[in-house]
């Protein structure tokens, strides 16, 4: 039995060759499944009977099981889901005005060990294949229409580059077949500098978020391992590689932490590491939880770092990190944790508003 989503394009189109069926039953079958968001293959009813049963004895829709599903007091959700192999990834939804972002994981886990970030923790357990990355934003859409998702940030648990043909393929589907513009989807990394190149020479191109953090080797190296591998030099020089098109920019993110990362001189190097990159600066206030052994910075400090790096000419805004209170922001989705006890049936389509 073959599950339709985990077929490519012209995967799916050859399945359908190889059962004597025309070309236009593929573009029946992408339509129900990335559009429709049908959960299985009866729901199609646009098939005859005769031609649902004779699939269904070849093939299936899977879909990913709703475990758990908390909303912030700001309107942030988290999602847990379930995998086919018992593991469970978490999908976070960020509205905000007329923009719905959703944010994917791309591993279960995650390698890299940051010492700041929650998920890296619980370490690896594996790669999500393209359609488990996919289904997120399926699953997520389904569950909160009639609200349209415009942005995807790969920005969950995992390094998405550490996983990047899976990371590309579903991209491709998300442009594709969802109809989320590539200009509205961004892919997070922590450094791994040859990826990076290999990202930007993929199609679809995406933008380019980078978890830069520190403005020396000695702090990024003591903050994240992979900096002891892709120094901060090599990261800067394939950022300026990497192929921009006009107006578009590099995000950089930087976390604040009290007393470490946040004085002046920290400021000065962070605006000389970015000169002549067409850079965004996303300053995220460390994200606090049990056992953390690292501090927020005050609001006060939060800005005036802001303001130091604005009057030398780049842009930064103080990222509001949403769904903190349910374990929702950055750094702290757990990823890999054992799922919950109560399975939710996935076609509850309870509106988020109304949730609220
Ligand atoms: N692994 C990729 C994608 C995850 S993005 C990456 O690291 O870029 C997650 C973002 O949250 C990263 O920018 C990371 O630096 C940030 N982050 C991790 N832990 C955090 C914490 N406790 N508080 C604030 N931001 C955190
Ligand atoms: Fe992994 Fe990113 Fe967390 Fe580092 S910050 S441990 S790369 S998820």
């Amino acid at each position: 039995m073959v599950n339709l989503k985990s077929l490519a394009e012209e995967e799916l189109a050859g399945f359908v060759r190889s059962l004597g069926l025309p070309a236009y039953r593929t573009r029946q079958l992408l339509h129900w499944i990335y559009e429709k968001r049908a959960l299985s293959l009866q729901e199609m009813t646009v098939l005859p009977k005769a031609l649902r049963e004779r699939l269904s004895r070849a093939a299936y829709i899977g879909n990913l099981t709703l475990l758990d599903r908390s909303i912030s007091a700001d309107g942030a959700e988290k999602f847990l889901f379930g995998l086919d192999d018992g593991e469970a990834v978490e999908t976070v939804l960020i509205p905000e005005g007329s923009r719905t972002t959703i944010c994917v994981s791309s591993q279960v886990g995650c390698a890299m060990n940051c010492r700041f970030c929650l998920t890296g923790r619980g370490g690896f357990v594996r790669d999500l294949k393209a359609h488990e990355i996919v289904d997120q934003v399926i699953a997520v859409q389904r569950l909160c229409a009639p609200r349209a998702v415009t942005n995807i940030v790969f920005m969950g648990t995992g390094e998405p580059l550490k996983n990047l043909s899976n990371v590309i393929e579903a991209v491709r589907r998300m442009n594709g077949l969802l109809k989320i513009s590539r200009r509205r989807i961004t892919v997070s990394t922590s450094g791994v500098v040859p990826e990076i190149d290999r990202l930007a020479g993929m199609s679809p191109s995406v933008n380019l978020a980078v978890s830069l953090n520190a403005a020396t080797d000695e702090l990024r190296s003591l903050l994240m391992p992979v900096n002891r591998r892709y120094p901060i030099r090599s990261l800067i020089s394939a950022c300026r590689r990497y192929p921009l098109e006009p107006r578009r920019r590099i995000t950089f993110e930087y976390i604040l932490f009290d007393g470490l990362n946040d004085s002046k001189r920290d400021a000065q190097r962070l605006v000389g590491l970015l000169r002549g990159i067409p850079s965004k600066l996303n300053l995220i206030p460390f994200n606090p939880y049990d056992g953390a052994e690292f501090r927020r910075p005050a609001d006060g400090k939060v800005e005036a770092f802001r303001d130091m790096i604005q009057s030398r000419g780049i842009t930064a805004v103080v990222r509001k990190s949403r769904g903190r209170d349910i374990l929702a922001a950055c750094g702290q989705l757990r990823g890999g944790q054992s799922p919950r006890e109560h399975p939710v049936c996935m076609s509850e389509t309870t509106s988020c508003r109304a949730a609220l």
